[in-house]
């Protein structure tokens, strides 16, 4: 790993991991497009036997995770779905996972429909309130709490200090799906969490043009298993798919400020528009808990979320008459995105068992990806959309 000394994000994004490559001195790492290594005698090698096991651009893209979530460990994986399934290998059958009731559909799912039927028990509650959290360590033990904050698509917090200490007591590992601030605006494990996961997908790639995702820890023992499983179960990211993802990381501190004043900007329209019946955006200070995000992030992030008057038909024909959002599912990347979570991201969370599990979604909730575009030009196009309703 580079010896980087820098305090600085920045300066972290754009050199961390990364080492002019030692067979040719060029400054970027390459994309060691190749599945094997030679070996001069069995199991002697230049540190690379096979690419599943590990490969130089992986290795190069893992370690500037782990820099700039300030871990020690970095591991890359084929999507976010698959880095979080790989923490969940580490809670055994007939162990307790507590879980917020508004996190990403497909976690839900995951959990629910897939780890439940290997034994797995999971709690949903409603993490903004941590008296909640306490309350379910309190009744059982606990072996994970697995928080996403800001959520995916209410944008509600979860206090991540407050929380780890009461997991640590009760003798439970925290994970925070970081997805939706990104380590440029908050760092989890600095707050005590164990584990933070990406959908590098998002944020970190922030180009739309790759999948995958990403488990940072400091516990040795831990990464060890984590390794391991890595290796053994094979749901790894490919080169071409680390190469883009470090190159988008150069630029994350920057896109990330843009995302930020883009989507303050748009929240505060929509918040005084008469066609909106509610923000969600943890910048505004009507958001419950704008003062926790000030103090646990250090900027709001790109994403908002909003339920215009007029029910589900006037959202479908906001989410339609766009004309600089697209209507696609995703977020995170440079181009600004609109959808309706209820029928696209979220449909998982529609039915009976996810209900009982706590998780509501008004089926006319928009949700923003804010780009970097002009911001008067996203605002022009919201405005257009919503006289159009
Ligand atoms: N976590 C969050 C908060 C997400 O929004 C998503 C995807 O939208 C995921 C995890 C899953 O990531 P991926 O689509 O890369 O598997």
């Amino acid at each position: 790993m580079t010896l980087l000394s820098s305090d600085h994000f920045d300066t972290l994004a754009v050199h961390a991991g990364v080492e002019p490559d030692p067979a040719t001195g060029a400054i970027m790492t390459p994309i060691y497009q190749t599945s094997t290594y030679v070996q001069t005698t069995p199991n002697e090698h230049m540190g690379y036997d096979y690419s599943r096991a590990g490969n130089p651009t992986r290795t190069a893209l893992e370690n500037a995770l782990a820099a700039l979530e300030g871990g020690r460990f970095g591991l890359s994986y084929a999507s976010g779905m698959a880095a979080i399934d790989t923490v969940l290998r580490l809670v055994r059958p007939g162990e307790t996972v507590i879980c917020g009731n508004d996190v990403y559909g497909g976690t839900f799912r995951l959990f629910d429909k897939v780890l439940a039927d290997y034994g797995l028990r999971f709690v949903f509650v409603d993490t903004a309130d941590t008296a909640a959290v306490v309350a379910a360590l309190d009744a059982g033990p606990a072996r994970l709490v697995w928080l996403e904050t800001p959520t995916n698509p209410l944008l509600r917090l979860a206090d991540i200090a407050a929380i780890s200490a009461a997991a640590h007591v009760a003798g439970a590992w925290v994970a925070v799906d970081n997805t939706f601030a990104s380590p440029a605006l908050q760092r989890p494990l600095a707050l005590g969490a164990d584990f933070v996961i990406h959908s590098t997908t998002k944020y970190l790639g922030g180009h739309s043009d790759v999948v995958g995702g990403a488990i940072v820890l400091n516990d040795e023992a831990a990464h060890e298993r984590l390794k391991f499983l890595q290796k053994a179960v094979g749901a790894v990211s490919g080169p071409m798919d680390c190469f883009l993802t470090l190159r988008g990381l150069k630029t994350l501190g920057l896109r990330m400020l843009a995302h930020c004043r883009n989507a303050t900007a748009v929240a505060h329209f929509l918040a005084e528009h008469p066609a909106v019946a509610q923000v969600y955006y943890p910048g505004l200070p009507s958001h419950p808990q704008h003062e926790l995000a000030t103090r646990q992030m250090s900027g709001p992030g790109g994403m908002v979320s909003f339920v215009p008057r007029g029910g589900e038909a006037a959202a479908v024909t906001v989410a339609c008459g766009t004309r600089l959002f697209t209507l696609a599912e995703s977020l995170g990347g440079v181009e600004s995105l609109i959808e309706l979570p209820a029928a696209m991201t979220h449909a998982s969370v529609g039915g009976p068992e996810a209900a009982a599990a706590g998780f509501t979604l008004d089926p006319a909730l928009i949700r923003l990806s804010v780009g970097i575009e002009h911001p008067d030009d996203l605002i022009a196009d919201l405005d257009q959309a919503l006289k159009g309703m």
